[in-house]
């Protein structure tokens, strides 16, 4: 188990460093997410998890109506995992100059006890964003980041969750955009060689599920003529974005069928952030806003 997670980080770190050289200008914002993701592999054999024992009939009644297998709102993840991983993310964001000093103060907020990371872990686990909102404003600190601070603490808790319930998730039945096992909003997208089908990927649990290619998953739109997909001749084939005409929300997909390298969805989403960016200047909104807040922030 230790050496295929080992094995798993070193595949990730390297595939960030072949796209750092390919794409310089990219490089601080995937130092940024080597960083992140390094401590969250840290972090994941100590994730406690509790078990949830889900009987095999209620879980095809709960696919076929569409209602994901865990209600976020019932799960107890592993707070003091999450708690280590925010201080261990903060302790190597620091060394990063340009982000150091709203690192310094949310490590302040804590020490002060004007913020909860406990609270807000659960509240974000809620799906209660304004009240990070409301907090960060409080303290003087930047939303955007102590929101991803926060989301990547907890990522591997429902990471953990993902991984222990997949085995219930019904590929043929369910066709939600919203995820199987959590509930959550797509990431990105990938077509793969096998099935030539698309999978989308969770922002919340990471888990991947069947989704149909001509449909939006943010609004439900499955006129054709209203949804489109743009690509650069620069980044080819492999990487487009789908584009909804009908709720301006776009998703990037990765076409594995395009690439004979081995990819990682993650890294390569980050390696086109130019994507992003084109596809905002066009008016349209990432369904999971993310990344781009992040290259805001530098400027
Ligand atoms: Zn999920
Ligand atoms: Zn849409």
């Amino acid at each position: 188990m230790k050496k295929k997670r080992s094995e798993e980080l070193g595949k990730i770190i390297k595939r960030i460093d072949v796209i750092k050289k390919n794409r310089p200008s990219h490089k601080e914002i995937l130092d940024f997410f080597k960083y992140i993701i390094r401590e969250q592999h840290k972090i994941k054999p100590l994730i406690k998890t509790e078990r949830i024992d889900i009987n095999e009939e209620t879980a095809k009644k709960q696919m076929k109506e569409g209602f994901p297998l865990i209600d976020k709102k019932d799960i107890n993840p592993d707070m003091d995992s999450a708690v280590t991983l925010f201080k261990n993310i903060c302790k190597v964001l620091q060394r990063k100059e340009k982000i150091a000093p709203e690192i310094k103060k949310i490590n302040q907020a804590i020490r002060n006890k004007e913020i909860d990371l406990r609270e807000i872990f659960g509240r974000l686990i809620e799906g209660d964003k304004g009240y990070i909102e409301f907090i960060a404003n409080k303290s003087g600190l930047h939303t955007w980041l102590l929101t991803f601070l926060a989301e990547s603490s907890i990522k591997p808790s429902l990471e953990a969750y993902a991984d222990m319930l997949k085995g219930h998730v019904d590929q043929e039945s369910w066709w939600k955009g919203y995820c199987p096992v959590c509930g959550s909003q797509p990431e990105r997208g990938e077509l793969r060689i096998d099935v030539g089908e698309r999978f989308l990927e969770c922002s919340s649990c990471s888990f991947k599920w069947r989704f149909k290619r001509v449909v939006c998953p943010f609004c439900g739109n499955d006129d054709s003529k209203k949804l489109r997909f743009f690509n650069t001749e620069a980044d080819g084939k492999a990487y487009r974005v789908d584009v909804c005409e009908e709720c301006k929300k776009y998703i990037k997909t990765i076409d594995l069928r395009e690439l004979n390298v081995e990819v990682v969805p993650l890294v390569d989403d980050i390696g086109t952030l130019h994507l992003d960016i084109i596809a905002e200047k066009e008016g349209y909104k990432r369904g999971v806003p993310g990344i781009l807040e992040m290259e805001k922030m530098g400027e």
